[in-house]
């Protein structure tokens, strides 16, 4: 069906994918059936998808609720959305990292076959503005994942790892090979889960994670200035690098330096 779509879309158009806007269609009936499974939607839910492309997830979502909203950076492939036969959705043509005003806090549920070049930077948006979202579903490189989960002390962990961390539980889901794709990446690909928990994150914390690992060999109270009263509070060493802390203690020392009315964060 997505093959078709593409030759009917290349005969009318001359459309072609550019690999610039990581334009790799979903074409496996089984895959986009288990992603969308996975979404859990109910008909009352306001979903998010970023990237719908030529629309593999959007239409069995846009089947689930009434309320789905597709954010495509390539106006070629949006009008062709817009026409695209039992495709219910509100369809906004915009680069989404330059979005502003889409309503991020009605979000119920994000949906995204992510661009692979701007993966984290949509995530870092989708956390600091989805701020209500309970579920994102995304598919990412598998070797991102590393980055995803990644641990203090390592070299992958960083601003990501650490909002994933604090936005709830994470579950890889499973692998997809690059087969199921046209055209086919470079890479395999996985699809993984993220159920929000108790803590509500905002584009505050977001900066202060990119702050305290902009320079990362540097000791948290270089990165951030003023802070010796909060790292006293949570008994963290005056020498402490952020890579060396846990999420949790990101997060402590974030709340701590914010009530101190610090402006630094
Ligand atoms: N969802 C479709 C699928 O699963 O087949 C397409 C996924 S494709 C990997 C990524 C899609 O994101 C493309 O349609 C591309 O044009 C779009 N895209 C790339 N950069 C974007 C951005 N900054 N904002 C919004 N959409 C973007």
């Amino acid at each position: 069906m997505i093959r078709d779509d593409l030759i009917k879309l290349n005969e009318q158009t001359g459309f072609s994918p550019e690999l610039k806007f990581g334009q790799n269609f979903l074409s496996d009936e089984n895959i986009i059936s288990d992603i969308v499974d996975l979404c859990d939607i109910k008909k009352s839910d306001k979903v998010l998808e970023i990237g719908p492309g030529l629309g593999s997830l959007s239409l069995p979502l846009s089947g689930l609720t009434d309320n789905l909203t597709l954010v495509e950076i390539d106006k070629r492939l949006a009008s062709f959305l817009g026409e695209k036969e039992g495709l219910n959705a509100k369809i906004i043509v915009s680069d989404f990292l330059k979005l502003k005003d889409y309503g991020a806090p009605g979000f119920d549920k994000i949906v995204s076959n992510l661009p692979y070049y701007v993966m984290t930077d949509i995530m870092k948006k989708l956390f600091a503005e989805c701020v209500n979202a309970g579920k994102m579903v995304f598919m990412i490189e598998e070797d991102a994942f590393n980055r995803v989960v990644a641990k203090p002390g390592t070299k992958q962990y960083g601003p990501l790892s650490v909002l994933c961390s604090l936005y709830g539980n994470v579950v890889k889901e499973f692998t997809v090979q690059r087969s199921a794709f046209i055209p086919a990446p470079n890479t395999t690909s996985c699809v993984i889960s993220l159920t929000k928990g108790e803590r509500t994150l905002d584009q505050g914390l977001v900066n202060f994670l990119d702050q305290v690992f902009r320079m990362r060999r540097k000791k948290l109270l270089n990165n951030v200035k003023g802070i010796e009263d909060q790292l006293d509070l949570l008994n963290i060493d005056h020498n402490c690098r952020a890579e060396q802390l846990e999420p949790e203690a990101l997060w402590s020392l974030y709340n701590a330096i914010i009530e101190s009315g610090n402006k630094q964060a």
